[in-house]
C-alpha cells in the first residue's frame, strides 16, 4: 500500500486519505500555484503507527525513495557541507483542527548546517535564528520540554542586554542561546538528534503521537470530530521568511472575516518565521501596507487570492512566507468567519457568479443567523467588565438599562423614560406590562421554556433566566449576587447570548447586515416546500413578523391580551362572578376590547391567515396572588375578602396543567368562547365594511377526541353563522384544532372529520408524551443532559423517537381522512432547525415560531428541502 504522495501526485478530492492541508498543498502545487515542494504521509500511515507503535520498514523505505527525489528536485541535500536540504514537519488532519497538533520548521540544521547556511546565504544571524528555532521547536515537539523554559532563555537575553525585540539579537547572541538551549535538553537527560534524518523520523513519530495529545483529544469531542482520523503528515521545503528585511511571513483571508466585506483582510511580519504572527511575540502589519511595502509581492498576493477563491468557490485563509522578495504560498483553506459574514460573502458569490442560489442558503448555519438580528457588546468595552453571574441565554441580544425588581416598578420607570431591566425571582403572565417596556429580562429561577424565556424570546428582549447566583427580593428593591448588592436604578448589562450579567452601562453594537440577509431570506422562500409563519399575539409582534418575512400568524394566544390592568379586571370579575348573569357584564367589556384587538390583527396582516386560538390557560392564572393583591382586588369586585378567597379555593387545582383549561373551559363555560368569536367576527365585519375581505382562522385548544371537538366545534359555528345571518354577508371560515395530547395524535384520523386545519402544540405534547411538566424541568432536565440519558432538551429540540413519532401518526392519519389538510407546527421547536428537518420530512405545511426565528427558520426550512 502507498503510504506516501509527493504534492504533485494528490489533490482536494484525498483530503480522507491526505489530510486538509496536504490535499490543498497538492491541489494548489497542481494549479501551478508557488508552493514549496514536498511530500505527505498518509493518514493509513498514521493508522498503521498508532497499532504497531512505531515507523514500518516500509514506510522508512518509502520515504528514503520521496526524499531523494525531494532533494533531486530541489538541488539540495541532507547534511550537505554547501547546500543542506531544510525541511517543515506538518500536522494535517482531514478536518481542520487549527493549532491543536505539531509542526516541526527547519528540520536538517545541526551544528555543521548551520554554519553550511550561514556561508551560503552570507547571512550567519539568519542561519543561527533558524536553529535555535529549530532546538526550541523540536525539544518541545518530540521531548515535551516546556516551551516556556525556551522562551525564558530569550526573554533573559534580552532583558540583560536592554533589547526591543527579538531582532536585536545578534549572531554572537543567537549562539549563545544556541548554548543554553542544549543545557536545557542535557538537564532533561536528552540529546538533540545531529543527523537530519533521524531528527525527520522523530518529528514524524511525534506528529503521529501529537493526534492523541490532551488538547487535540479535548477540542474532537468539542467539535464531534471522531476519533479515528488518524493526521497525516507533511514533509515540505522550508523557504525563509527570517532570512532579512526582504522577507516575512503572514497570513491573509480573501474578504474580511468579521463583516464578509471583499477586500484582502490579514497582517504580516517581516523577517519572521512560522508562528511569530499569531504568537504576538511583535506586533504584525496590517496586509494593506505590503502593498506600498513591496508592491510586486502585494500584486502577486492578491491575483493568487483571487485565484484560489475561484477555484475553491469560497473566502479562504492564507499562511504565505516572503523569501527575499518571492513569494510562496503554504496553507490554503475555507476561512472561519462570523455569521454576519458567512451572509455577505454567500450572497456575493452568487453575484459574482460563482456559486448559485442554493449552494448559498447551504452554506450559512440557521442558527448562527439568530446572533445577527440582535445588537452586541462592544467587545473593546466589554473586556473591562468582569462578570458578575451567568444564567442560561434564554434569548439573544446585549441590554444596559436601571435594574427594577417589580414589573409595576419597571412600568413606571420606563413611563418615566428610563431604560429598564426587569431583574425578578421568576416571571408570570402577570409581568407582562414590565417585561414589555423592558430591555432585558433576568430571572433566578426556570429553564429555557420558562415564562420569562418563552416571553423574552417572542417579544426579542434579551433574555437570561436560571441565574442560580442571583437572589432578588422585590420587597427590599435588591438583589444579591454573592457579595455584590444591587439597588433598584443601579445600571446594569445583559448578554442574552452568552447569559452573563455585568454591573454598569455598556455600549452596544447593530450586528445586522439586512440587505445581505434579507436576499438570502428570499431565495431561501423560493427554495423551500413549507412555510414559515410566525407566532404574534400583539401588533407589535405581528409587525417585526412581517418585516421578517412571516407567511402569517400561526399562533395567536389570545390569553396573552387579557394581562393589562383593565382587562385582568375584567377577567377576575368573569372568572370569580357566581354564575352565567354575573359574567354578562364583563363578558361584554372584554369582547369590545378583544374586537379592537382582533380588527388590528386582521388589517396588520392584510391578508394574510391569522391562526387565533380560543382560551387555553387555566382560569387561576389570572387570579391575584399575594395578600396585598388579594385585598385590592377584593376592593375591586365590592367583595369581602373572605368571599374572594373561597371563590380562589374553589377554583384551585392540584394539576393546573392538566385540569380544567383549554376547549375543557368551552365545554363548562360557554359563553366565554363565544365572546370571543363574536369579538372575532365583528372585527371581520368591520374589515368588511371598509373593503378588506378576513377568512377567520380559529383554533380550538387541547382537543382530545372527535366527539368533543364536534361539541366544541358547533358552539363555535352556530355563534358564527347566526352572526353572519344577521350582517348578511357570505364570510368563509375555517375551524381547526390544536394536535397537542397523546389521544389526539391517536385518533387523529377521526379528529381530522371536524378539523379544517390541524396545528400541532410541541410544548403540550412533549409534556404529555413524557410526562415532564414543562414548567418544572429545571431541577432534573440538567441531570438527565450532562449524563447523556437525554441528548437534547425535547422542548428545544423535537425528541424524534417519542414526541415525533406521535406527529408523524397524526399526519399521516390526519390525511388519510383528509389528503389535502394543512398541518402546521407552533410551540417553541418551531424555530429550531434540526426539528424543522423533521418536520419537512414528516410532511408538516408550514412551521410558526416567535418573530425573532423567523429567519432562522426560513433557512432552515429551505435546506430542510435541498
Ligand atoms: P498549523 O496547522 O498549526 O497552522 P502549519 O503546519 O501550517 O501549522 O505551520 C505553521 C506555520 O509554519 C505556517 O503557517 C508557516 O508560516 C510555517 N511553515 C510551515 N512549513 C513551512 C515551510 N516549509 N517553509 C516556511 N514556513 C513554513
Ligand atoms: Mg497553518
Ligand atoms: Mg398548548
Amino acid at each position: 500500500m502507498k503510504q506516501i504522495y509527493a504534492f504533485a501526485e494528490g489533490n482536494m478530492e484525498m483530503r480522507a486519505l491526505l489530510g486538509g492541508k496536504g490535499a490543498s498543498l497538492a491541489e494548489m502545487t497542481n494549479l501551478g500555484l508557488p508552493v514549496p515542494p514536498g511530500f505527505t504521509i498518509t493518514t493509513a500511515a498514521c493508522h498503521s503507527y498508532q497499532t504497531n507503535h512505531g515507523l514500518s520498514d516500509d514506510l522508512l523505505q518509502e520515504l528514503d525513495t520521496h526524499l531523494t527525489a525531494l532533494e533531486q528536485a530541489t538541488g539540495k541535500q541532507f547534511d550537505d557541507q554547501t547546500s543542506p536540504l531544510l525541511v517543515s514537519v506538518r500536522s494535517g488532519a482531514p478536518i481542520s483542527m487549527p493549532g491543536m497538533m505539531d509542526t516541526i520548521l527547519n528540520i536538517g540544521l545541526n551544528d555543521q548546517t548551520v554554519v553550511a547556511l550561514a556561508k551560503l546565504t552570507n547571512d550567519p544571524r539568519f542561519a543561527y535564528d533558524s536553529y535555535r528555532r529549530l532546538l526550541a521547536m523540536f525539544g518541545n515537539v518530540v521531548y515535551g520540554l516546556s516551551e516556556k523554559a525556551f522562551d525564558d532563555v530569550l526573554t533573559t537575553m534580552k532583558r540583560d542586554k536592554g533589547y526591543a525585540s527579538d531582532l536585536d539579537l545578534t549572531t554572537t547572541d543567537l549562539q549563545a542561546i544556541i548554548a543554553s538551549f542544549k543545557q536545557l535538553y542535557e538537564q532533561a537527560g536528552k540529546t538533540f538528534p545531529q543527523a537530519p534524518k533521524d531528527q525527520m523520523l522523530a518529528a514524524i513519530a511525534a506528529v503521529f503521537e501529537s493526534w492523541n495529545n490532551h488538547r487535540a483529544v479535548i477540542y474532537r469531542r468539542e467539535n464531534q470530530i471522531p476519533e479515528d482520523l488518524g493526521t497525516a503528515v507533511n514533509i515540505q521545503t522550508m523557504v525563509f521568511g527570517n532570512a532579512g528585511e526582504d522577507s516575512g511571513t503572514g497570513v491573509a483571508f480573501t474578504r474580511d472575516p468579521a463583516t464578509g466585506e471583499r477586500a484582502l483582510f490579514g497582517e504580516y511580519l517581516l523577517n519572521a518565521q512560522g508562528e511569530d504572527v499569531v504568537s504576538g511575540v511583535r506586533t504584525p502589519q496590517p496586509v494593506a501596507v505590503l502593498q506600498a511595502q513591496m508592491p510586486a509581492v502585494y500584486d502577486q498576493l492578491a491575483t493568487i487570492a483571487t485565484k484560489l477563491e475561484q477555484h475553491y468557490r469560497d473566502m479562504q485563509d492564507l499562511e504565505f512566507t516572503i523569501e527575499h522578495g518571492h513569494f510562496y504560498l503554504l496553507q490554503a483553506r475555507n476561512g472561519k468567519r462570523t455569521p454576519a459574514a458567512a451572509v455577505k460573502i454567500a450572497v456575493d458569490l452568487v453575484n459574482e457568479g460563482l456559486i448559485n442560489q442554493h449552494e448559498a442558503i447551504l452554506r450559512v448555519a440557521p442558527k448562527s443567523i439568530s446572533d445577527m438580528l440582535h445588537p452586541e457588546f462592544d467587545p473593546d468595552v466589554l473586556a473591562a467588565h468582569t462578570v458578575l453571574a451567568t444564567g442560561l441565554p434564554a434569548s439573544p441580544g446585549a441590554a444596559s438599562g436601571e435594574v427594577y425588581f417589580t414589573a409595576a416598578d419597571a412600568k413606571t420607570a420606563h413611563d418615566a423614560g428610563h431604560q429598564v431591566i426587569l431583574m425578578r425571582q421568576d416571571t408570570s403572565p402577570e409581568d407582562i406590562e414590565g417585561m414589555i417596556v423592558s430591555q432585558a429580562i433576568v430571572t433566578a429561577r426556570g429553564g429555557m421554556t420558562s415564562h420569562a424565556a418563552v416571553v423574552a424570546r417572542g417579544m426579542g428582549a434579551t433574555g437570561v433566566v436560571g441565574m442560580h447566583a442571583l437572589s432578588v427580593d422585590e420587597h427590599a428593591k435588591t438583589a444579591t449576587v454573592g457579595s455584590t448588592v444591587l439597588h433598584e436604578g443601579d445600571w446594569v448589562s445583559v448578554d442574552g447570548t452568552t447569559g452573563n450579567l455585568y454591573r454598569g452601562q455598556i455600549t452596544t453594537t447593530a450586528a445586522m447586515v439586512k440587505e445581505s440577509l434579507a436576499t438570502l431570506l428570499t431565495w431561501a422562500k423560493d427554495a423551500s416546500r413549507m412555510a414559515v409563519f410566525t407566532n404574534a399575539d400583539t401588533p407589535k409582534d405581528l409587525e417585526q413578523a412581517l418585516a421578517s418575512g412571516a407567511d402569517g400568524i400561526g399562533l395567536t394566544r389570545t390569553e396573552h391580551m387579557f394581562f393589562q390592568p383593565e382587562r385582568l379586571l375584567q377577567m377576575r370579575r368573569l372568572i370569580l362572578a357566581k354564575d352565567a348573569a354575573g359574567r354578562k357584564t364583563p363578558l361584554q367589556a372584554l369582547e369590545k376590547m378583544q374586537e379592537q384587538d382582533f380588527y388590528e390583527l386582521y388589517r396588520l396582516a392584510n391578508g394574510k391567515a391569522v391562526l387565533i386560538r380560543l382560551l387555553d390557560p387555566p382560569l387561576h392564572e389570572f387570579l391575584p396572588h399575594d395578600s396585598r393583591e388579594i385585598s385590592e382586588v377584593a376592593q375591586d369586585l365590592g367583595l369581602e375578602q373572605n368571599q374572594l378567597r373561597e371563590r380562589m379555593a374553589a377554583l384551585k387545582e392540584v394539576n393546573p396543567m392538566l385540569g380544567h383549561r383549554g376547549d375543557r373551559l368551552a365545554v363548562t363555560f360557554p359563553d366565554i368562547y363565544e365572546m370571543q368569536v363574536r369579538a372575532m367576527m365583528h372585527a371581520v365585519f368591520r374589515l368588511a365594511d371598509e373593503g378588506m375581505k378576513v377568512t377567520p382562522h380559529i383554533m380550538i385548544p387541547l382537543t382530545n377526541s372527535e366527539t368533543e371537538l364536534i361539541w366544541v366545534r358547533k358552539l363555535v359555528t352556530d355563534q358564527i353563522k347566526q352572526l353572519v345571518a344577521t350582517k348578511g354577508i357570505k364570510v368563509d371560515y375555517e375551524v381547526g384544532t390544536m394536535i397537542e395530547t397523546p389521544r389526539a395524535c391517536i385518533t387523529a384520523d377521526k379528529i381530522a372529520n371536524a378539523a379544517d386545519f390541524f396545528s400541532f402544540g410541541t410544548n403540550d405534547l412533549t409534556q404529555l408524551t413524557f410526562g415532564y411538566s414543562r414548567d418544572d424541568v429545571g431541577s432534573f432536565l440538567p441531570d438527565y443532559l450532562s449524563k447523556g440519558i437525554l441528548p437534547a432538551d425535547p422542548f428545544q429540540t423535537v425528541d424524534t423517537e417519542g414526541v415525533g413519532a406521535f406527529m408523524q401518526m397524526a399526519v399521516e392519519k390526519g390525511r388519510a381522512t383528509k389528503p389535502q389538510l394543512t398541518i402546521g407546527v407552533c410551540g417553541e421547536v418551531g424555530g429550531d432547525p434540526d426539528s424543522v428537518t423533521f418536520f419537512n420530512q414528516i410532511g408538516v405545511s408550514y412551521v410558526s415560531c416567535s418573530p425573532y426565528r423567523v429567519p432562522v427558520a426560513r433557512l432552515a426550512a429551505a435546506q430542510a428541502t435541498l
